[in-house]
C-alpha cells in the first residue's frame, strides 16, 4: 500500500534506523530481519517475539508484500515451475524455479522487460518498462524459498515425520530472468547483499551467477566487489558484424572490449567466468563461428554453456540441429576450451532462457 515501508527494500542498517526512529532496542533489528529472511514468514502476526505493539505498529506502517502471485504454472515433470507477479502498479515479472536432484535454482528477474533489445530473446521485443528495486528483486526468491518449504512441511506432516529443514530452500541463484541486471547495477547489487547477510538468508556468494549482455562499465564495477558472485557473459557470436545484429549493445560495446572487460575481471578475480551462447539455426552456428569463438576464448579461463534456441513467438529463429549443436562443442573442445550444452528446462511453460515476457500491464492474468 502507498505509503508505507517495504521491509524487503532496507538494507540491514536502513532497517536499524527505523526500528531506532520507533524507538525499538537495537536487539529487534536482528529479530526482524531473522524473520524476513531465515523464519520466511509472510505475515507480521507470525512475528512471535516481537511485543504486541511492535507487531501492530508494522501491521500499519510496513508492507511486506511487493509482489502478489497471478499465475503458477509447472512443467509436466514437475521439475521446473514458472510464477507471475504483479507489481504494485500493475506491470507483471516472472521468476523460474528449477529443482535438480541437489539442488534448487531460481531464475530471477532484475527489470520489467529489458531495453538491450536482443533479436532472439521474447523479454527485449517489449522494451524496458522500468527497474525493479531491490527488494522486488530479493522477494521473488524469499517467495520461491516460501513455497519449497511449505511444501517440505507438508510432506514431512504426511509422512508423521517432523520437517528437517533445510537451511537454504533456493540453494541457487541465477540472474538470467528478465532483464539486464548490471543495467540496474545499485539495485541488483544490494538484493545480492542481503540473500548473502549471514545474519539472514546466508547464500554462498559463489551459489549466485549474474548474466550480462556484455556492459562493460558494470563488468568492471563487478570486478571490484569483494562478494565472490559468479559471472556468465552471453556472446552469441564471434564477430562484431553478426554481433551487431544479433546483440544491438554490441554497437556500443564492441567484442575487443567486452573481452577486455572479462580478461580483466579473470585476472583480477581468480575467478572462472561463464560464456553462454544460444545456437542458432543458420545463423551463428558455423564452424567459422566456432573458430572464432575458440580464437576469442583462447586464453581464458572460461567454461561455454551452448544453449540451442528457444523458440519464441514473434521471431523466425529457429534453435539449431542436434548435429550442429554436437559439432559446435566437439571444435570448442578440441581447442582445449571447455564447453556443454545446457539441458532445456521449461521450454513448454515458456519458462526457458529468453521466454520470459512482460505481459501488458494492468491486465492481469494472461
Ligand atoms: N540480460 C542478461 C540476462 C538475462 S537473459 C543477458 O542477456 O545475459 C539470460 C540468458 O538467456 C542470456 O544468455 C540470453 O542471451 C539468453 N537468451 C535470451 N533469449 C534466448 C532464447 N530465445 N533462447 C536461448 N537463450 C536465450
Ligand atoms: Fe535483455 Fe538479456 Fe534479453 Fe538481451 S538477452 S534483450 S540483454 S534480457
Amino acid at each position: 500500500m502507498a505509503g508505507r515501508v517495504a521491509l524487503y527494500d532496507l538494507t540491514y542498517s536502513q532497517l536499524g534506523e527505523l526500528l531506532a526512529d520507533w524507538g525499538e532496542p537495537r536487539f529487534r533489528v536482528d529479530q526482524v530481519w531473522r524473520w524476513l529472511y531465515e523464519s520466511l514468514v509472510g505475515n507480521f502476526e507470525r512475528m512471535a517475539n516481537l511485543p504486541k505493539a511492535l507487531r501492530a505498529r508494522l501491521a500499519s506502517e510496513a508492507d511486506l508484500g511487493l509482489l502478489t502471485v497471478l499465475s503458477e504454472r509447472e512443467s509436466a515433470t514437475g521439475q521446473t515451475r514458472k510464477v507471475l507477479f504483479r507489481l504494485r502498479e500493475g506491470n507483471t515479472i516472472e521468476s523460474v524455479l528449477m529443482h535438480y536432484q541437489d539442488r534448487r535454482t531460481a531464475c530471477i528477474s532484475s527489470q520489467v522487460g529489458c531495453g538491450m533489445g536482443c533479436l532472439f530473446c521474447a523479454t527485449g521485443q517489449g522494451g524496458l518498462a522500468r527497474n525493479l528495486s531491490a527488494g522486488e528483486i530479493v522477494a521473488q526468491v524469499i517467495h520461491l524459498a516460501r513455497e519449497i518449504r511449505e511444501a517440505q512441511i507438508e510432506a514431512a506432516e504426511e509422512r508423521g515425520a517432523r520437517a528437517q529443514m533445510p537451511e537454504h530452500p533456493v540453494t541457487n541463484i541465477v540472474l538470467m530472468g528478465m532483464g539486464e541486471p548490471l543495467a540496474n547495477y545499485a539495485a541488483t547489487w544490494q538484493a545480492i547483499e542481503t540473500l548473502t547477510d549471514g545474519r539472514g538468508y546466508k547464500l554462498g556468494a559463489r551459489l549466485i551467477t549474474l548474466s550480462t549482455v556484455g556492459l562493460v562499465p558494470g563488468i568492471r564495477r563487478l570486478t571490484e566487489e569483494e562478494l565472490p558472485i559468479n559471472l556468465a557473459v552471453s556472446l552469441h557470436a564471434s564477430d562484431d558484424e553478426l554481433r551487431n545484429q544479433l546483440v544491438p549493445v554490441n554497437l556500443r560495446y564492441p567484442l575487443a572490449d567486452v573481452m577486455a572487460a572479462v580478461h580483466n575481471y579473470v585476472q583480477t578475480t581468480g575467478r572462472r567466468v561463464t560464456i553462454e551462447y544460444a545456437l542458432i539455426d543458420g545463423v551463428n552456428d558455423t564452424m567459422e563461428q566456432a573458430q572464432g569463438l575458440a580464437d576469442l576464448l583462447q586464453d581464458l579461463l572460461c567454461h561455454v554453456n551452448l544453449i540451442p534456441l528457444n523458440p519464441t513467438p514473434g521471431s523466425a529463429l529457429q534453435p539449431s540441429p542436434r548435429e550442429r549443436v554436437n559439432a559446435f562443442r566437439d571444435l570448442l573442445q578440441r581447442r582445449r576450451i571447455p564447453a556443454t550444452v545446457r539441458m532445456r528446462r521449461g521450454i513448454g511453460i515458456e519458462a526457458g532462457c529468453g521466454q520470459l515476457r512482460q505481459r501488458q500491464a494492468g491486465i492481469g492474468i494472461p
